[in-house]
């Protein structure tokens, strides 16, 4: 099994200054590809990732580009398959369509395959390199495994960290379990589980936003003339958001592990950006991109494991459908919490969606993958009403 190990590393001058060009570089040519892309899109025409490889040659050739030639070319060409894969996303309606990477905005990061980077003796030499990396090894690698690909990043708070992909022997599945659970992604908690459990965020997420807010309203005031305080008020604003996205992963990795050990099977909504963007206040509740890390955390946990994650629309009414009877509620707004169905079964509204959801998914992975279940209607068959054990009131 693939696994990505992370480090913090402390970079010498003159790799500092090599790794910074490399990422300008990596930056210029994933825009120069996708600009020439689009172009070519706006013609109805397809580039694919050879096309921008020759162009990249090319570009390397010219006098104004020429420095590209000074950096390893191995960041650069994997560059343009991210580009590549970015693309089929998007031709695959699994994302929106690629966009340029901005020098402030975007992760700073160059990803080395085994050509130009050697690994020996537990030391990492990347191309262009006289050195290897400082790296702080805050947990081992396991015995005997070698990287096939390290990518180097820098984050806005100015920290270093490699990750090296390696095969992991040391990851076997567990021994099978019975239980299954469904998950609801709630407004007053990050998760709900059908049975029962309420996930609250991360605790102290909600004063370290508090904070957050602060630093961007001391940086909102920081006039454009004021060069080194404006600078010094971005780098506070970033070492904050850092603390919160680190705590935030720390959680999700706990709380995943947990949720893969114990169950078979675990159901979730199929939430894509799409669906995020036109619910504003879901998108709110489920912040940045936690729902996203906390789904492909999941999803390769559970294949380490031999576990399944099932994912199913949430075109279905999870939460006006009573997950005893079947029965549809008309209407249910956002400020009820709780209900009492007809058939007299008192739902917490969260829970009572992910019971729905967990149904949904066990009924579709029964009848096979990508099968929907049927709509439920007030009084009529439904294969969720089947398929969902009765609770007595
Ligand atoms: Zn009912």
């Amino acid at each position: 099994m693939k696994r990505a190990f992370k480090y913090r590393f402390y970079p010498t001058d003159a790799q500092a200054a090599e790794l910074s060009r490399t990422f300008g570089c990596v930056r210029k040519v994933y825009n120069l590809a996708l600009a020439a892309r689009t172009e070519a899109w706006t013609r109805q025409e397809r580039v694919n990732y050879n096309a921008t490889s020759a162009m990249l040659t090319a570009w390397k050739k010219t006098e104004e580009l020429a420095y590209l030639a000074e950096v390893s070319s191995v960041p650069l060409q994997q560059a343009l398959r991210h580009l590549q894969t970015a693309f089929s996303n998007f031709f695959g309606k699994r994302a929106k369509y690629p966009r340029f990477k901005s020098r402030k905005k975007s992760r700073k990061s160059a990803e080395y395959t085994t050509s130009a980077f050697r690994f020996r003796d537990g030391k990492l030499t990347l191309a262009k390199m006289a050195e290897p990396l400082d790296i702080v090894w805050s947990r081992p690698l396991p015995e005997g495994v070698s990287p096939s690909t390290v990518t180097v990043s820098q984050d806005a708070a100015g920290r270093w960290h490699v990750s090296l992909l390696c095969e992991d022997p040391s990851v076997k599945p567990l021994s099978a379990a019975s239980a299954a659970v469904g998950i609801d992604v709630g407004l007053d908690h990050l998760l709900t589980l059908s049975t029962g459990e309420k996930i609250a965020n991360p605790r102290h997420e909600r004063r370290d936003r508090a904070r957050l807010a602060k630093a961007q309203r001391q940086l909102a005031r920081k006039t454009r003339g004021d060069g080194a305080n404006r600078a010094k008020a971005r780098r506070k604003a970033a070492r904050v958001y850092a603390r919160i996205t680190d705590r935030r992963r720390d959680h999700l990795h706990r709380l995943t592990t947990r949720l893969v050990r114990e169950n078979q099977t675990i159901v979730i909504e199929d939430l894509t950006v799409r669906n995020m963007v036109k619910n504003r206040s879901l998108a709110r509740a489920i912040s940045d991109a936690a729902w996203s890390d906390f789904r492909s955390m999941l999803e390769y946990k559970a294949r380490w494991y031999g576990r399944e994650v099932i994912a199913v629309d949430r075109w279905f009414p999870s939460s006006r459908l009573c997950s005893a009877c079947g029965t549809v509620q008309d209407r249910m707004p956002l400020h009820v919490r709780t209900w009492t169905c007809d058939c007299g079964t008192t739902h917490d509204r969260d829970v009572n969606a992910a019971k729905n959801i967990l149904a949904v998914g066990l009924t579709a992975s029964v009848c096979g993958a990508g099968v929907r279940p049927q709509r439920s209607t007030p009084g009529g068959q439904s294969a969720m009403k089947q398929k969902t054990p009765r609770r007595e009131p």
